[in-house]
């Protein structure tokens, strides 16, 4: 089957990377899943393949997910590039910074699967 758009997920937990691999499979399947462990990764991937959306853990072991949204924004490639954050600081000041930031959603962890797929399927719709 031929993938019809492509989906970044920046994550540095196995856990949630496998997690995010098996619902993309099911929930997903005419998406292609690219994967990223850290930042760095993430930004040569986005500049290279230009997915339809990109999934940022908040999270990560070398910049952090407004870090990596700043380089995102700055660069003009990848500035028009939707950006789903999702991350395990849930406080309001957190939702928040990432509506500053420029993301298009926040999602919390622990997420539920259905959650997850609606939000990532508006997002690639456009209507989000
Ligand atoms: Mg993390």
């Amino acid at each position: 089957m031929e993938y019809k758009q492509t989906v970044l997920y920046v994550e540095d937990n196995q856990l949630n990377m496998a997690l995010m691999h098996h619902i993309f499979k099911k929930n997903l399947p005419s998406v292609r899943l690219l994967k990223a462990e850290t930042a760095a990764l993430g930004l040569q991937i986005a500049r290279q393949k230009l997915p339809d959306l990109i999934i940022l853990d908040i999270g990560l072991p070398d910049l952090n997910g407004y870090e990596a949204m700043d380089e995102l924004k700055n660069d003009e490639s990848t500035r028009p590039i939707p950006v789903l954050a999702i991350s395990a600081f849930a406080q309001r000041s957190d939702i928040e910074r990432a509506q500053k930031s420029g993301f298009s959603g926040y999602i919390t962890k622990p997420f539920q699967v259905k959650t997850l797929t609606e939000a990532v399927e508006k997002l690639l719709a456009g209507i989000a």
